[in-house]
């Protein structure tokens, strides 16, 4: 026999146990995301490279060396997205959305880096974004960090920080990155090599190093908040203001740089110390030059990305439960008479009752077995049909999680009522 298929690396299956997780996940961000006025969005899962290339930036990790890039049979080169903002911004200015018009729009589904398999990090993860275009004020900025923040309530997720900071102007990043090469010049002996190699390409990436050796030299460091231009500090201030009269907690992070070229001004993340190394869960920012740099018209533009893998290990691991999808009720029916007639029962209840979930047992097999299966599928109920039901018009009920309950002879009527009530459901009119 050949050995059986394997799922690539750090591509992870999500098993019928974890998905009532990830829809009970998804559910709540889709409510949230639409109270605040936001519209879901979906877009292909490839683009052209020179998209990415030309958005996140080539001297980035992800350009550098974590994009699944092919040529397809044409010879043009595409790449499975690494992320969400690039294909949503070319979408909007290919449709024209942007045209005196603002934006609050969000997608979700699969990315695809080509990154180390570990924990919280893995090669095809999924995300949720939302982005707003259009608004250049500090309100903007606030409005999507309390979102974010109210997704976190509504999780019943308690312990994560925010970390907030400002990249400033184009201009003031130019003259901060003069002063940091300045910097790592005189310790170069000190910095890796990536990071030497990134002295000369983009130096303000070397801040966003993982690298623990590294640590010593980076706290040390000149600060770009402390460089900034008179309008972004503007901005940070009223923002910061903003956030607490909404009263959302955040701490300056001077260091935070985050990993893509096209931010400015506000950069902020939500981190969790539950999960390890890879704590951030939700990662965003202002890009102002980005709409106009992908031959749009001069739009701002900010957004963020929260990953679900790291939501839903955190919810697993605060023991948060996914929606119940046991079935309410599981039908037993032993001969072929019983079969028909349960089938026929099965149909009318889901007409009834559109929520009930019912499982029908098909297979065949005697009583004893049926009540295995019913047993093991987590059913509250057994609806039970056998000769003797059949010949009498009559359908029996077995609780299967209640110790004392008892065992109940109904006709179809009756135990279409009995099941409604324990749904605590409106039937259909
Ligand atoms: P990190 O610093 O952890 O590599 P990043 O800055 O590359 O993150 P973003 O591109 O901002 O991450 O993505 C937003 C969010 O998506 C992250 O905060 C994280 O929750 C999630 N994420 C990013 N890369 C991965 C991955 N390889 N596996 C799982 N989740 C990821
Ligand atoms: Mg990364």
């Amino acid at each position: 026999m050949s050995k059986p298929f394997q799922a690539i690396r750090g591509m992870n299956d999500i098993l019928p146990g974890e998905s009532a997780l990830w829809q009970a996940l998804e559910t709540t961000l889709r409510e949230v995301l639409a109270t605040y006025g936001y519209r879901e969005i979906r877009l292909p899962l490839l683009e052209k490279t020179e998209l990415f290339a030309r958005s996140i930036g080539e001297v980035t990790d992800i350009v550098e060396k974590e994009m699944y890039t092919f040529a397809d049979r044409n010879g043009e080169s595409l790449t499975l997205r690494p992320e969400g903002t690039a294909g949503c911004v070319r979408a909007c200015i290919e449709h024209g959305l942007l045209h005196n018009q603002n934006q609050r729009l969000w997608y979700a589904g699969p990315m695809f880096r080509y990154e180390k398999p570990q924990k919280g990090r893995y090669r095809q993860f999924h995300q949720v974004g939302a982005e707003a275009y259009g608004m250049a004020g500090p309100d903007i900025d606030a409005e999507l960090i309390c979102l974010s923040a109210r997704l976190w309530r509504r999780l019943g997720i308690r312990d994560v920080t925010l970390q907030l900071n400002s990249l400033g102007s184009s201009a003031a990043r130019a003259a901060y990155r003069d002063r940091l090469v300045a910097y790592f010049e005189a310790r170069r002996a000190e910095l890796d090599e990536d990071s030497q190699r990134r002295l000369a390409t983009n130096p303000l990436r070397i801040l966003d190093s993982k690298n623990p050796a590294m640590r010593g030299v980076l706290a040390e460091a000149p600060v770009l908040l402390d460089h900034l231009d008179a309008e972004s500090q503007a901005h940070f201030e009223e923002l910061r203001t903003l956030l607490d009269a909404a009263g959302i907690a955040h701490q300056i992070n001077p260091r935070l740089v985050r990993g893509l070229d096209y931010y400015c001004k506000t950069v902020f993340e939500w981190v969790t110390d539950a999960l390890g190394a890879q704590g951030t869960i939700c990662a965003g920012g202002r890009y102002d030059g980005l709409l106009e740099q992908l031959g749009g018209p001069a739009t701002p533009g900010i957004g963020f990305a929260l990953g679900l893998e790291r939501l839903a290990a955190l919810l697993a691991a605060i023991g948060q439960p996914g929606a119940d999808a046991n079935p309410h009720a599981y039908l037993i029916a032993a001969g072929a008479a019983a079969q028909r007639r349960g089938l026929a029962l099965a149909e009318r209840l889901r007409d009834q009752w559109p929520a009930l979930r019912l499982r029908m047992h098909c297979g065949g097999g005697g009583f004893k077995a049926q009540f295995r299966r019913a047993d093991q599928s987590g059913a509250r109920f057994a609806l039970i049909l056998g000769e003797d039901e059949v010949r009498t018009g009559v359908v029996a009920i077995k609780p299967l999680r209640d110790p004392d309950g008892q065992q109940l002879t109904l006709s179809p009527d009756q135990a279409a009522a009995f099941l409604g009530a324990a749904l605590d459901a409106p039937p259909r009119s």
